[in-house]
């Protein structure tokens, strides 16, 4: 209740933890558990004695519905009364942050993107039954940031032309020339991820190389006009966006071979989390000393330029911070676990 609450208002970036539950073949070759959810708490214990401190924190067994309602419902919400907000999966390669996140799934697997949309199209069609002077409209782009080189995943002709990032006269972050679709389902949403989804350059490397070291960043855009009627006779209209971000994995370079483009690929993904961590960073900290005006750092990358209007401000931001239970990955495990404690 409070947290939801919170969210709401003032409480700028909400911090939630997922552990995943150990893949069968890890259980296989018994890997041990060696993150655990204090139960009843928001709290996650890793090893014995290392106790972190969330908004939220979600165990093997949750559900992606459990994950939905508690933290990104509300989100919805505020952005379908006009504001913007941002939803960002961080964590390791094979942490669970694309299950996390789903994409063109309505059954029960549904992650946070299908659940996000049945309800924006829910919300709107609930707004438009009381107030027959309401025309509303989601607009969705889908683009991906690799080695600081943003690409559209809609324009199959134009896969490698690179777009920019520009700031309007009110503020707004406007990607130049960006393609944008107009959906009215979520079924016609779901055709164009997975498009998206099949136009991410593969090259070389699987597309699981590939996918953990870009960010792909979904935006829907909803706007409402209202004409005016006998029951609301108000003209206004109001434009608010909801951008849905897989970070790329949060795995330190310089492991195992990353020589030459590999090593270039991880200083520009290291770049860009790094960026984003300290601008939530800066947002927590000026938050906290309400009054003075801190610097948020937003022009130190491609990512946090383009999130700059959906971070901060009037903005709802939900980090979901995805962990392996593993205990094979126990020291990526500390470095998120770390970084999303230091975000609150
Ligand atoms: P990432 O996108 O962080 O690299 P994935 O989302 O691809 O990780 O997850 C890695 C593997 O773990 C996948 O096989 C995925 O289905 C599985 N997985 C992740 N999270 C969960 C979960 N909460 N419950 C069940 N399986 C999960
Ligand atoms: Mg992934």
């Amino acid at each position: 209740g409070s947290k939801s609450a919170a969210l709401m208002t003032e409480e700028c970036v909400c911090v939630a933890v997922r552990v995943r539950p150990l893949l069968a073949r890890e259980v296989l070759n018994r890997h041990q558990v060696c993150v655990r959810v204090v139960p009843g708490s928001a709290q996650v214990m890793l090893g014995s004695d290392r106790l972190f401190s969330f908004d939220h924190a979600f165990g093997p067994t949750a559900s992606q519905d459990e994950v939905f309602e508690s933290c990104v419902r509300p989100l919805v919400q505020s952005c379908v009364q006009g504001f913007n907000a941002t939803v960002f999966c961080y964590g390791q390669t094979g942490s669970g942050k694309t299950f996390t996140l789903g994409g063109g799934q309505q059954d029960e697997d549904g992650g946070i993107i299908d659940r996000v949309v049945q309800e924006v199209f829910r919300l709107l069609q609930e707004k438009k039954k009381n107030n027959e002077g309401l025309d509303t409209r989601v607009r969705v782009s889908y683009v991906e940031l690799y080695r600081e080189e943003l690409r559209d995943l809609l324009e199959i002709q134009n896969i490698h032309k690179e777009l920019h990032i520009r700031e309007d006269e009110r503020g707004n972050t406007v990607v130049v020339g960006v393609k944008e679709m107009v959906v009215t389902s979520t079924e016609e949403l779901f055709d164009i991820v997975e498009t998206g989804n099949a136009l991410r350059h593969t090259g070389p490397t699987a597309m699981n190389e590939h996918s953990s070291r870009s960010h792909t960043i979904l935006t829907l855009h909803i706007d409402i006009c209202c004409r005016g009627s006998s029951s609301t006779p108000t003209n206004y209209s109001q434009s608010s966006k909801l951008c849905l971000v897989d970070l790329a994995g949060s795995e330190r370079s310089g492991k195992t071979g990353n020589t030459g483009t590999r090593l270039k690929e991880s200083a520009h993904i290291n770049t860009g989390l790094l960026a984003l961590g300290n601008v939530i960073r800066a947002l927590t900290d000026s938050r906290s000393r309400r009054g003075t005006n801190t610097y948020i750092p937003y022009r130190d990358a491609k990512i946090t330029r383009l999130l700059r209007d959906s971070l901060g401000g009037t903005a709802h931001t939900l980090m979901v911070a995805c962990v392996s239970p593993s205990h094979h990955y126990v020291a990526e495990t500390l470095n998120v676990l770390q970084f999303a404690s230091r975000a609150r």
